[in-house]
């Protein structure tokens, strides 16, 4: 027990574990940084578009001593136009994380509870337990979201449910009709006393069959939030930058407890030109798709169970995966152990360039034979 006066629930928080760091691993085991991959944060191996780069340089020369505009004018009307809604609708953060704080905020404390999917991203049972809420953890199905489950699992003090879609860590997607009929039940069961949150980070990597205009949904519900983030397929992870979009009185809340300048120059300026290289996402786009096919045909090849994926990872099922993880790092490649999510034989592979993805099969072939 620490001897600081923390609150209970946040003495009890398990801190997030990031991805391992390439200059950290170097130093550990005596690696040349060079000579490192990481395919552990999910992050974009292209880098972000040649055009933000461009621009964040001019920036910078001409940086002045001033707060970024709070309300994040600029950005916001890039994002009205590209949705066709009122900016009143549009909450900026710092990092999608960012809004799922507020969303946990404005609604919740230690008199109710969240709703979130087993092996979901990790950030809702912190955001959760950061407010003293209690948690609801509903089992998944085939390693997805069961919605009529959690649903169900809704109590009389539940104020917030989360849904990731693409979720992370299993890639998994929930096909947009069975999206829109969870939220038109629990639209007519739980009114206003219920917001729903669907967390899309990923969304920009799904395949075109599968993409939906989850505004339309916005629009329809005034109990949703849908986030979306600049930082996996916009490659904007180091400078923090992504949004929500509800109607206009659950968006006034999530600016309740915005704190003001919570986005800072760079990131809107960034994301704002990263928003119009539409070229720039079609490449990442296309390049996801064929690392992600070479990563699944070669877990298949090494006999691997993996878990389809509809994202920029694949979640696969090495058996000891502290042993295999251990081996990886050893060969100077990063991945993502995740038995804190509650899968403790399956690591958690980022799609990378070729030859980043050759290299890992070719030393996860070698640690399992070890
Ligand atoms: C990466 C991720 C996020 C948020 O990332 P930010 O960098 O804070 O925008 C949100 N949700 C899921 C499911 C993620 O994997």
């Amino acid at each position: 027990m620490s001897v600081v006066p923390a609150l209970e629930h946040v003495q009890a928080l398990a801190p997030y574990q990031p991805g391992k760091p390439i200059e950290e691993l170097a130093r550990e085991y005596g690696l040349d940084p060079a000579s490192i991959i990481k395919l552990a944060s999910n992050e974009n191996p292209l880098g972000c578009s040649g055009r933000v780069r461009e621009a964040l340089g001019q920036a910078a020369g001409a940086l002045q001593g001033r707060y970024p505009d709070a309300n994040g004018f600029d950005l916001k009307e890039a994002l009205a136009a590209r949705y066709q809604v009122p900016q009143n609708w549009i909450t900026l953060g710092n990092g999608s994380n960012d809004l799922l704080e507020l969303a946990s905020l404005a609604l919740l404390d230690s008199r109710r509870s969240a709703v979130y999917s087993a092996h979901a991203f990790v950030v809702y049972r912190l955001a959760t337990q950061a407010r003293g809420a209690r948690h609801i953890e509903v089992p998944t199905r085939h390693y997805g979201h069961d919605l009529p489950a959690m649903l169900q699992a809704v109590a009389d003090d539940t104020r917030l449910l989360f849904i990731a879609n693409p979720n992370n860590p299993t890639g998994t997607h929930v096909p947009a009709a069975e999206v829109d009929h969870f939220l038109e039940t629990a639209w007519q069961r739980h009114g206003h006393g219920l917001t729903v949150l669907i967390d899309e980070a990923y969304n920009e990597y799904l395949e075109p069959g599968a993409q939906f205009d989850s505004t339309e949904w916005v629009r329809r519900y005034p109990n949703l939030i849908v986030t979306r983030t600049f930082s996996k397929a916009y490659g904007l992870a180091g400078l923090r930058v992504g949004y929500a979009l509800a109607q206009p009185d659950l968006t006034d809340m999530l600016n309740r407890v915005r704190q003001p300048f919570n986005v800072n120059v760079l990131a809107q300026l960034a994301a704002r030109v990263a928003l119009d290289d539409t070229d720039f996402l079609i490449r990442t786009h296309a390049l996801n798709h064929e690392g992600r096919e070479q990563l699944q045909q070669g877990f298949a090849a090494l006999g691997l169970d993996y878990v389809p994926s509809h994202t920029n990872f694949v979640l696969v099922r090495v058996g000891d995966a502290p042993r295999v993880h251990e081996h990886l790092l050893r060969q100077g490649v990063i991945v993502r152990p995740v038995a804190a999510d509650g899968l403790p034989e399956h690591l958690r592979v980022t799609v990378g360039l070729a030859h980043e993805n050759a290299r890992l099969l070719e030393a996860l072939g070698a640690a399992l034979a070890a």
